[in-house]
């Protein structure tokens, strides 16, 4: 018996991996440390509980896109909602990606954009980052002149090095997108609330922008799968013939629509980890042989002087686990660290304080 192959264009590709450890203090997949309210679980089991559940759900997420659009400020016809912002990025790509086409992104970034675009069959174009993590708008400019690119991803804040892009950036590098287009340029703001500057703003039916978000992080609700963009009016059309109909269950619009109403606590929480980063932030920069590089976002990416993946070894050894980027390209000894709890984050910050004294530099 033989299985057939997968295509060959996806020979060369390596799924996701981010190891599940159960340790104590789990600071590697950037979701929020606090549960949803309570009052939020019961309002949308309620809900679940009056739904016809023999039925499609709708398939136009009336009320959740509705919900969506009053608390952005925008009409109902640019939102598109979808199975976690991976989902809208996937049904981005192969709407405007595809054979014959490409997409560029900034390295170091999301792995995700990346891989979704081999996925969908899209030619990825690496564009690199300065040294301080930044998109030099010049050399984008060039890149989308040279290279004309369906899609140009920017991640702000930017996973996983934190870096907010500058306003200015995005505008440049939106007119060079204008110019040398048909593109889109697609601002992932997975973070995006973490951060004191957003595109959100610069959304508008003319203009070839997309922003999108997710309710895995600040609302808290990563186990539910729901992301959402701001798009173009004719863009969201597009989109909606290309997903899957009936993608979003009832279950998980019920949660979208009934999370806005604990707009106040999700605001909350989002100063509370702020806050956290500040300190966290703070603490390990008085680490001697530790860089700590500035972040939006809710992480924090640190170098140590010495070997990174050894310092994440001996952080599992004392139960704290968090991200190792410290084998990736352009961020050698890096790891990556979700803000927590403030107790979280006390044990992350002494795991690394003695883990350093025994690190040998290089
Ligand atoms: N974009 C970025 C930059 C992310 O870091 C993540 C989550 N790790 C996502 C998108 C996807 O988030 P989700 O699918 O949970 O909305």
């Amino acid at each position: 018996m033989s299985l057939p192959v997968p295509r060959p264009d996806l020979a060369a590709l390596e799924g996701y991996h981010s190891p599940q450890l159960s340790v104590d203090v789990r600071l590697n997949t950037n979701e929020s440390p606090f549960p949803p309210p309570e009052a939020f679980v019961d309002a949308w089991l309620a809900e679940l509980r009056r739904a016809p559940l023999h039925r499609y759900p709708d398939r136009q997420a009336t009320a959740l896109r509705a919900g969506l659009a009053a608390h952005l400020g925008q009409p109902v016809e640019r939102v598109f909602a979808a199975n976690g912002s991976n989902e809208v990025l996937q049904t981005l790509l192969l709407t405007y990606g595809g054979a014959g086409r490409s997409a560029l992104v900034f390295e170091p970034t999301y792995a995700l954009h990346a891989h979704i675009c081999r996925i969908t069959g899209t030619r990825v174009v690496s564009g690199e980052r300065t040294s301080d993590f930044r998109i030099s708008p010049t050399e984008a400019g060039m890149l989308v002149a040279a290279e004309r690119p369906a899609v140009v991803f920017v991640c702000s804040p930017n996973n996983p090095t934190g870096t907010v892009e500058a306003r200015n950036t995005l505008e440049a590098l939106l007119a060079s997108v204008i110019d040398h287009g048909p593109g889109l340029l697609v601002v992932d703001e997975a973070y995006g609330e973490f951060a004191d500057r957003s595109a959100l703003e610069l959304v508008a039916d003319e203009v070839p922008l997309v922003v999108s978000r997710t309710y895995s992080k600040v609302w808290s609700l990563a186990a539910l799968r729901l992301g959402f963009c701001v798009a173009p009016a004719a863009v969201v059309a597009e989109l909606e013939k290309v997903v899957l109909p009936y993608h979003l269950s009832v279950a998980t619009q019920a949660a979208g629509v009934a999370a806005l109403a604990f707009r106040d606590e999700m605001e909350g929480r989002v100063q509370a980890l702020v806050a956290e980063r500040h300190r966290l932030a703070e603490a390990l920069g008085r680490l001697p042989g530790l860089t700590v590089f500035p972040s939006g976002a809710n992480f924090v990416l640190v170098r140590p002087d010495g070997d990174g993946h050894a310092l994440w070894e001996r952080l599992v050894e004392r139960g704290v686990l968090v991200r190792d980027f410290s084998r990736w390209p352009r961020l050698q000894d890096c790891l990556r660290i979700t803000v927590g709890t403030p107790e979280e984050n006390d044990r992350c910050i002494a795991a690394i304080r003695e883990s350093l004294q025994t690190l040998e530099s290089r």
